[in-house]
């Protein structure tokens, strides 16, 4: 009976200590870009703040391990954005027996299910591929050849999803709410700002997410913050600016016009979410400026086909600029010539047409996708240019191309690189550093503690120096599976 009585009483005071408790571990993107994930505690209320992918090599073993937290604990998840690496691993931890909601604003909801749906198709296409080349060579790999997790897996997760509007709090029970705010990092992105009330006083801790630049197309800027008590920041670009700003459309309307006075076709690697959506904003202003002739132009996905309907569905997340071009009578995502391919033959059709044509195609980087099947047709014809507007990693078929060498291998053929090869640098998603600091630059007065996260070591360690310097803030650059008590 004693024993009991005293189980009893510990256990209570167990629950006790959780009310009180304000807590934040830290479960990912630690001195790293990939694997955001954050477990929120507060009043009692345990909240997941993003459930990303780790998709550098060296942390792949992460998205195999079970969830550091037990799923069934976590009443809520809270996702920023739509990218892989803040929500790719939301179908495992559903698989893992988390039952709760997992909150998004609703044009977030949308690209998470299209994200979501590509990335356990590319898993299930990986773990066959690994299965077959394991058995052809007699040995077994580091992961198991099965898939990380499936699209039935991807499919039971999206029920979970639930839609929530910028500006208005959600209540997460016990005095917790939760507030998103525009990120202007790529559509439906967002800032998410908890607010904790207890015993008459009240705390505001501040997930950046990602930040986005300001003076993006379409979107609306990023959102300033005049006040928290604790700011979680990404520090991608921490320790460098991304140089004077370039104009992208008239680079682009340049490299365009070139390519087509000379009868080549200019061909783009693009990203299917954003990047492809930009471009397409940017050639509908160019051709109705008449900046450019009125050519075939492709974007050649049925993922970017898809996420540009997202895009045209979510009207509330517009700029005050796409807006005046919808009151003027526009589409700013359509254009006559433009065409949205979604079957292979519609993909295969491009490749017959004898007149200059813009074609946009994934991969971004063109490791896989129909990019490559285009780089085939125009690599090794002068007249063609392949313009690239995104990040390219070091030994991507992308990167050789942009490093200048003088033939690639594509799909088992050596062809020779004589098209011109073309760069625009001014596309990137992230604020640079100045533009980080003109985010923490609008408080008030200094958070009790930064932490500083989504960089890799040299970015963050140079901006903790560089705001502490600054701005006088306390910075922190917490390790992967570090708590921090918010007292
Ligand atoms: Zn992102």
């Amino acid at each position: 009976m004693m024993a009991a009585a005293a189980g009893r009483a510990a256990a209570w005071f167990h629950d006790l200590e959780r009310i009180f408790l304000v807590k934040i571990q830290f479960l990912g993107a630690n001195r790293q870009v990939t694997g955001s994930r954050y477990l929120f505690e507060a009043g009692g209320v345990r909240v997941l703040v993003d459930c990303g992918m780790f998709q550098e090599r060296e942390h792949l073993d992460r998205n195999w391990e079970p969830s550091p937290v037990p799923p069934r604990e976590i009443d809520a998840v809270v996702l920023t954005h739509a990218h892989l690496d803040h929500c790719g691993l939301v179908p495992r931890l559903v698989r893992e027996g988390f039952r709760g909601p997992v909150y998004a604003t609703g044009a977030s909801v949308d690209l998470v299910e299209i994200v979501l749906r590509d990335s356990a198709q590319i898993q299930e296409e990986d773990a066959a591929y690994k299965q077959k080349r394991h058995r052809q060579e007699g040995r077994r790999g580091p992961h198991p050849e099965i898939p990380l997790y499936t699209v039935k897996d991807a499919q039971r997760a999206l029920p979970h999803l639930q839609k929530v509007d910028y500006g208005k709090p959600l209540d997460l029970g016990r005095g917790v709410r939760a507030t998103f705010h525009d990120a202007g990092h790529i559509l439906g992105s967002a800032n998410v700002e908890f607010q904790v009330d207890s015993n008459g006083s009240s705390r505001r801790v501040l997930f950046s997410g990602d930040v986005g630049q300001w003076g993006k197309p379409i979107l609306r800027d990023p959102t300033l913050f005049t006040e928290a008590d604790y700011v979680i920041m990404e520090s991608t670009y921490g320790d460098r600016d991304h140089g004077a700003r370039e104009d992208v459309e008239t680079q682009l309307g340049e490299i365009a016009r070139q390519t087509i006075d000379a009868g080549g076709n200019l061909v783009v690697p693009t990203f299917a979410i954003e990047r492809a959506q930009e471009l397409v904003y940017h050639l509908s202003r160019l051709m109705e400026a008449k900046a450019i002739p009125r050519v075939p132009v492709f974007l050649d996905s049925p993922m970017a086909v898809e996420a540009t309907e997202v895009f045209e569905r979510h009207r509330e997340c517009y700029d005050d600029e796409t807006w005046e071009l919808i009151r003027s009578g526009r589409q700013p995502l359509r254009f006559p010539g433009l065409k949205l391919c979604r079957s292979v033959e519609e993909s295969k059709a491009i490749n017959d047409l004898r007149e200059p044509a813009i074609i946009m195609a994934p991969s971004g980087m063109c490791t896989a996708g129909r990019i490559k099947h285009h780089l085939v047709h125009n690599v090794a014809r002068p007249e063609c240019t392949i313009l690239f507007v995104g990040y390219q990693v070091r030994g991507a078929l992308g990167r050789q191309i942009l490093e200048g060498n003088r033939e690639v291998r594509i799909h088992g053929r050596m062809l020779p690189v004589r098209a011109r090869i073309a760069e625009i640098h001014g596309f990137s998603g992230h604020a640079d550093r100045s533009a980080l600091m003109r985010w923490l630059g609008a408080f008030r007065t200094p958070a009790r503690r930064l932490f500083l996260t989504h960089g890799e070591p040299e970015a963050c360690d140079a901006l903790a120096g560089h705001v502490q310097a600054n701005l006088g803030w306390p910075v922190s650059v917490p390790e992967y599976q570090e708590e921090a008590e918010l007292a």
